[in-house]
């Protein structure tokens, strides 16, 4: 399900944010992006696996110990295993229908 909002994006690094079951996007045309559809698709898929609470407490905990390591916002956001997962395969149009359950586990090791 796609919503479109200009206002919850605080400068122009993201353009897009899932929580299931909404994609929302900075912008409409951005809903031809078929990348980024892809990767917060994949997020979609991360969020029901992990039963939803599990994936935000996961996702936070994680950010929050990157911070913590590395002291740079960006940088703890791209070491978020969820993260990993989505960038490597974003360009992949048939990740998902092959991708184990899961299938963010291996970018931890
Ligand atoms: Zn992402």
């Amino acid at each position: 399900m796609l919503i479109f909002s200009k206002y919850l994006f605080i400068g122009k690094s993201f353009n897009a944010l899932t929580i299931w079951p909404f994609i929302i996007l900075r912008d409409k045309e951005l809903k031809l992006d078929r990348v980024v559809i892809n990767h917060e698709k994949i997020h979609l898929k991360q969020q029901v696996e992990l039963l939803w609470i599990f994936y935000f407490i996961w996702y936070l905990a994680e950010f929050s110990i990157n911070l913590f390591r590395y002291r740079d916002i960006m940088k703890s956001y791209y070491h978020i295993g969820f993260e990993k997962e989505a960038y490597a395969n974003e360009f992949d149009p048939d990740y998902l229908k092959k991708r184990k359950f899961w299938g963010f586990l291996k970018y931890y090791k």
